[in-house]
C-alpha cells in the first residue's frame, strides 16, 4: 500500500479518499477487519493533496470548552430510542425540519455501518442510536461541501476522527455547518463484528440491532437484536453480551484508537456528546435513569444550536463531565492479549472473546477487594 500516512495513526477517517482528484485512494479491509487507504498506483498523479489533508498528520492543536453541560432531549419518546440523553436527536430534528441535511451512521442491509445523509424525519431515525462498530464515510465529506456550497444548512455528526477529516477536507470554515463529535473510546473491528453476526444469527433474519436498549435502564442497558417480526432474537444486558464484551474490554480495538490524535478539541468540532456517568453524585436531576449526555460546547456556534434545541440542560464543570468518563479526553490502553487474539485469529470467534476475556479467580477477588475499599 502507498504510503499516505503513517499506517499506526490512520483512523480511516477518509479525507484522503474525499479529496484525491483521481479518486486513486479506496478504503480496503487489512487481515484483522480494520480499513486503510490503498493508492491504486496507475492512476496517483503524487498530487500530495491525500499526505496533506491527513488529520493524523497534521492534527489541529488541543482547544479549552467554552461551557459544558448536563443535557437531555425534552421528549421521552426520543430520548427512549436515543443511546444516552438523546441531544443528537434535537439538534438534528430542527436541521431536517428547516429544509437542512444531516450526516451520521447508519446500519446497512448486511448490519454494517455506513454513513449517510437524512434529509427527512423518517431518514433520520435510522441514524439514531450508537453503533458499536466502526461507520464508512464513503464520499459523504464530498456530499457536505457540495451543499455547503449551494448554501444548505448541514450537521454533520461522527467520532472525534471523523470530524478532524472532515474538517481538514473542508480546508476553512462554513456558517452554514454544525459539526457534531460522538465522544468515542475506540472503534471494533468489523470483521470481529460479522463473525459474532454471522456465527450466531442469519443477517437476512435480523430487523434490528440495538447496542443500547434502556428497557431495564440507561445504565443497566441491554444489546437486543430482534428478528423482522419484531421478536426478540437475542436480548443480554451489556455485560452479558459476548461482542460488547471484548469490545468494552478493548480486545479488538483500532490500532489508533489507542493513540487518538483527535481528543479534546483537536477535532474541530463545535460541540462533542457522550454519555454523563456519574452525574448521580452531582445533582439528583435526571435520576431517572433514562440518559443523559456530557455536553461540551468549543464554539459559540455550537452553544447556540443548543440554546435554540428542546433540551433540559445544567451547567457543569469540564471535569465533572471526565471524571467517570476518561475517553473524552484520553485513548484507552489496549487488552493486554490484543495482540495474540489477532495473530492467532480463529473461529468461532464467541468462544475465543469469551475465553480471552474471563476473569480468573484470583483477580475476581483483587477486584471484590478493590470494590470494598472503594466503597
Ligand atoms: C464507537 C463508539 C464509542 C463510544 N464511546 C463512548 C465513550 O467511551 N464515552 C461516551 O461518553 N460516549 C461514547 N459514545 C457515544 C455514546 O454512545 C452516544 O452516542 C452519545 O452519548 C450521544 O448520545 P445521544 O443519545 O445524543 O445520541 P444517539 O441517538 O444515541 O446517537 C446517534 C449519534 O451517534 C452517531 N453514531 C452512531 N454510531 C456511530 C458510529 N459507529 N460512528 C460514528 N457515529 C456514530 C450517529 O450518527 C448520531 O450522530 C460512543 C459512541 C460510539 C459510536
Amino acid at each position: 500500500m502507498h504510503s499516505i500516512c503513517h499506517i499506526e495513526k490512520c483512523s480511516a477517517c477518509s479525507a484522503c479518499v474525499n479529496i484525491c482528484p483521481l479518486n486513486a485512494i479506496s478504503m480496503q479491509e487489512d487481515k484483522d477487519g480494520f480499513m486503510y487507504p490503498a493508492v491504486d498506483n496507475t492512476v496517483c498523479i503524487n498530487c500530495g493533496k491525500c499526505t496533506k489533508v491527513c488529520p493524523a498528520e497534521n492534527p489541529y492543536e488541543k482547544r479549552d470548552s467554552i461551557i459544558c453541560y448536563a443535557a437531555r432531549n425534552d421528549n421521552s419518546e426520543d430520548l427512549a430510542k436515543s443511546s444516552s440523553g438523546g441531544i443528537f436527536y434535537s439538534l438534528a430534528k430542527h436541521y431536517v425540519e428547516t429544509g437542512g441535511h444531516v450526516f451520521g451512521a447508519a446500519f446497512d442491509s448486511k448490519w454494517e455501518v455506513q454513513h449517510v445523509k437524512a434529509s427527512s424525519i423518517t431518514e433520520l431515525k435510522a441514524l439514531q442510536g450508537s453503533k458499536y462498530i466502526q461507520s464508512k464515510i464513503g464520499n459523504t465529506f464530498r456530499e457536505t461541501e457540495e451543499l455547503l456550497k449551494k448554501g444548505k444548512n448541514v450537521l454533520f455528526s461522527g467520532t472525534s476522527c471523523q470530524i478532524a477529516g472532515l474538517m481538514h477536507f473542508l480546508g476553512k470554515e462554513y456558517e452554514n455547518l454544525l459539526t457534531v463529535e460522538i465522544i468515542c473510546h475506540g472503534v471494533p473491528s468489523g470483521k470481529v463484528w460479522r463473525d459474532y453476526l454471522s456465527e450466531n444469527f442469519s443477517t437476512d433474519q435480523i430487523g434490528n440491532i440495538s447496542f443500547r436498549d434502556k428497557r431495564k435502564g440507561w445504565t443497566n442497558f441491554m444489546v437486543c437484536i430482534n428478528d423482522t417480526n419484531g421478536a426478540l432474537l437475542s436480548g443480554k444486558k451489556y455485560t452479558e453480551n459476548i461482542f460488547f464484551k471484548g469490545f468494552l474490554k478493548n480486545l479488538y480495538l483500532r490500532p489508533s484508537c489507542h493513540n487518538c490524535e483527535a481528543k479534546q478539541g483537536k477535532s474541530g468540532c463545535d460541540i462533542a456528546i457522550g454519555d454523563f456517568w456519574g452525574l448521580e453524585k452531582h445533582t439528583s436531576d435526571f435520576s431517572d435513569d433514562k440518559g443523559v449526555c456530557a455536553v461540551i460546547c468549543y464554539t459559540q456556534k455550537g452553544k447556540d444550536a443548543l440554546d435554540k434545541a428542546k433540551v433540559i440542560k445544567q451547567v457543569f464543570p469540564y471535569e465533572t463531565l471526565v471524571e467517570r468518563n476518561s475517553p473524552i479526553e484520553r485513548s484507552v490502553k489496549p487488552h493486554p492479549k490484543r495482540e495474540i487474539f489477532f495473530a492467532e485469529y480463529s473461529q468461532p470467534v464467541s468462544k475465543r472473546i469469551a475465553d480471552f476475556t474471563k476473569v480468573s479467580f484470583v483477580q475476581r477477588v483483587i477486584n471484590k477487594i478493590k470494590r470494598i475499599i472503594k466503597k
